[in-house]
């Protein structure tokens, strides 16, 4: 075993990237990828779609190649990207902003956060507020910026957290308060009470509000209500989106962040040195897809909410306990019903006995909070309908031990 020097070792075992004996971990979704090729179950596991996207936005990345956008974009994005991602957040949330300034454009939402996290905190002092379960790389890019996560917990069946919970979380060390509305891994979308008490408290404490919304065109029962749209909200507030969920294209990886200028500039100024820029012909071709017509945005949202209806009918049948998604691609499930103690152990035999493949909600929690989420385990409604059919019999059919 290669010895890794110094503080990264530490640093990234904190963050669960490294095993005690310094060897690096697979992460779960490998490893249950992994098992659904070998046993030929269906991988409701890693949440990407498995088919493309629009042709329209297809076909502008093909012109953009052909037509010579083949070298390095601007630092902060092709302009008319900026533009498309600031008409966008005007055409659907009335938020005006100036897209040289106020718009980056970076290499998809996982970049925005990780530059926006270094950015901001950098030390165990700063402390950043997140809801668990979390987006697996929120806790690594914490750990990796130095900075302490404080988890504030999520619990099913509703995974709204608990207000006061949220209140004493929240303190003058808070940096950060990172919101991801709709929710990855619960499916959840954050009440009104909610996202205004993250407003309160990010003034009362002078917090920057980070938010995640990805999934901000899967809200089955829209409207989407960003956070930055709420009394006081827009002044402390950077918010992060990405093509890669609304146009089925996770493999772009052409995200944006938005909000006011100087602390764009902070996320820019760490950003050039990650990355600098992504690809360059995806970004006509994502603008392209932001100003594709209503109609496309609303078959988005009801395809998906659609799909989740089936995905749930079919692990009812299996005798889950089912959550109702409210958007994002997922949904969470109790296993207890069907005898199971522990999650991972679970997941790790349901290829077998089900012929699908979900990831244990213990993937998305902090080490000392895996016992509160032990039956728990998601699925991901984000393949195409035959697919779900298919799983939703296998599922309907499954095995008892
Ligand atoms: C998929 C996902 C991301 C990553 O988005 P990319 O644009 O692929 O980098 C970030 N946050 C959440 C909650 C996600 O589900």
């Amino acid at each position: 075993m290669r010895h890794i020097p110094g503080a990264w070792q530490r640093t990234a075992r904190g963050a669960g990237l490294l095993a005690p004996d310094g060897s690096s971990v697979p992460t779960i979704f490998a490893e249950m990828s992994a098992l659904a090729t070998a046993t030929g179950a269906l991988n409701l596991g890693q949440g990407f779609p498995d088919e493309d996207g629009p042709e329209a936005v297809l076909d502008a990345a093909r012109a953009a190649i052909s037509s010579g956008i083949n070298q390095y974009a601007p630092g902060r994005g092709f302009p008319d990207l900026l533009a498309a991602v600031a008409e966008h957040q005007q055409r659907f949330y009335g938020i005006e902003l100036d897209p040289q300034r106020e718009v980056l454009i970076t290499v998809g939402a996982t970049e925005a956060l990780a530059a926006t996290l270094l950015a901001l905190v950098d030390s165990p002092d700063d402390e950043v507020v997140v809801f668990e379960p979390y987006y697996d790389s929120y806790a690594a890019c914490v750990a990796l910026s130095g900075a302490t996560l404080v988890p504030v917990p999520l619990r099913w069946p509703d995974f709204q957290p608990d207000l006061e919970r949220l209140a004493s979380a929240v303190t003058d060390r808070t940096r950060v308060i990172l919101v991801n509305d709709p929710h990855n891994p619960t499916g959840t979308v954050f009440s009104r009470e909610v996202l205004h008490e993250v407003v309160r408290l990010a003034h009362r404490h002078d917090a920057i509000i980070v938010t995640d919304e990805v999934y901000e065109h899967l809200v089955f029962d829209g409207p989407h209500v960003p956070i930055a749209t709420l009394p006081g909200a827009d002044e402390r507030t950077l918010s992060i989106s990405s093509g890669g969920k609304t146009f089925s294209l996770t493999g772009w990886k052409t995200g944006w962040v938005t909000g006011p200028a100087d602390l764009v500039s902070a996320v820019l100024a760490v950003k050039q040195y990650l990355t600098y820029v992504g690809g360059s012909p995806f970004q006509p071709a994502i603008a392209v897809g932001l100003r594709l017509p209503d109609a496309f945005f609303a078959s988005v949202a009801s395809e998906m909410a659609a799909k989740a209806a089936l995905l749930g009918t079919g692990l009812r049948a299996a005798g889950f306990d089912v959550s109702s998604p409210a958007g994002s691609y997922f949904t969470v499930v109790d296993a207890s019903p069907l005898g199971a103690t522990d999650a991972d152990a679970f997941c790790r035999e349901l290829p077998a006995r089900a012929g699908v493949v979900g990831i244990p909600l213990t993937a998305f929690v902090t080490p000392e909070h895996r016992s509160d989420y032990a039956t728990l385990v998601r699925f991901a409604a984000c393949k195409r309908v035959e697919v779900l059919q298919d799983a939703a019999g296998r599922l309907a059919g499954m095995t008892l031990e």
